[in-house]
């Protein structure tokens, strides 16, 4: 992921004195809702986040690439749900490479869906250069595999389909060839199967660990989805602050909202003073927070019950 630097922040406090349940459909009042991921997830979570390191690099086309999107999809396994290995090759400055996709398909009442996604792949950095991608990569994996596993095993209103994209980070720098290769792969497969106009939403998770949370709201973020996040945090009682800005990220958001699709990306880019543990070695497990996965996984059920209500 890239960005300039933001001024649109969006800061959550959880308030976890709510009482939670656990795999709910969606309760609330018109101004109150109960949190959605139980605090016993808080050791999973942080768990999912380590044993994503413990792989070792994750950039594209190496073998902790490949020995990841196995290990999410025996995650999912796990809860009795089955995960696609979605595989393709794509050009990139080094030529030709395979990229894996993992994608769940959780079909609703009706045929509209949302996309809910992540990437897991690492920035390429030459081996002797420690780099965990604890926040710029694990997090956001973590966070799926909560959301997966928060939802029980009746039909959603909305289907959902949850994609742990291959391919985000560029090699040198984003073009046509270069990042975002799963999430553009993601796209042309829903042309190509006639689903686009069926998709309702993406959400994109991106460096969600950060122990200081602090989401920003990317400029070019439709404006029904920034008001859907900010009703979903003021439901939950996390307290929000939110500056218009012009800046905008490069991530897996885009080729969704070039086909026409609408998409938000939650992502926490002030990590570290100047956001200065991105893409470094300090991007490593002591900064990440499993409570902070688990307020953005909140806010995301929220969103799917505010989306739910407008379908
Ligand atoms: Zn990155």
């Amino acid at each position: 992921m890239n960005g300039s630097s933001s001024l649109f922040r969006f800061l959550l406090i959880p308030l976890f004195t709510t009482l939670c349940l656990f795999g709910g459909s969606c309760r609330k009042t018109q101004e109150q809702s109960e949190l959605q991921i139980p605090e016993a997830e808080l050791p999973r979570i942080l768990q999912d986040v380590r044993d994503g390191i413990a792989i070792g690099p994750r950039f594209s086309g190496s073998p902790g690439a490949e020995r990841t999107a196995e290990w999410i999809r025996t995650r999912i396994g796990e809860t009795g749900r089955k995960a696609e290995l979605d595989v393709f090759t794509d050009q990139t400055p080094l030529g030709t490479v395979t990229f894996r996709n993992v994608v769940l398909d959780i079909p609703g009442e009706t045929d509209s869906f949302i996309v809910i996604g992540a990437h897991y792949d690492t920035k390429y950095f030459p081996p002797d250069v420690s780099f965990q991608g604890a926040n710029d990569g694990a997090s956001g994996v973590a966070a799926l595999l909560a959301l997966i596993r928060s939802l029980d095993q009746a039909k959603p209103k909305l289907g959902i389909r949850f994609i742990f994209f291959d391919g985000e980070e560029a090699r040198f720098s984003y073009g046509p060839s270069d990042g975002l290769h799963g999430s553009r792969h993601a796209v042309e497969r829903l042309r190509g199967a006639g689903e686009l106009a069926r998709c309702r939403a993406m959400i994109l998770l991106d460096m969600v660990g950060d122990r200081n949370l602090c989401l920003s709201l990317p400029a070019d973020t439709p404006p029904f989805l920034a008001e859907t996040a900010r009703t979903a945090a003021r439901r939950l009682g996390f307290r929000c602050l939110m500056m218009a800005s012009s800046s905008v990220m490069v991530d897996d958001h885009v080729p969704f909202q070039k086909a026409g699709i609408p998409a938000i990306d939650l992502i926490d880019f002030h990590y570290g003073p100047g956001n200065g543990y991105w893409h470094t070695s300090e991007d490593s497990l002591d900064k990440i927070s499993a409570e902070s996965i688990r307020t953005v996984c909140c806010l995301v059920r929220e969103m799917i019950c505010l989306l739910e209500e407008k379908r």
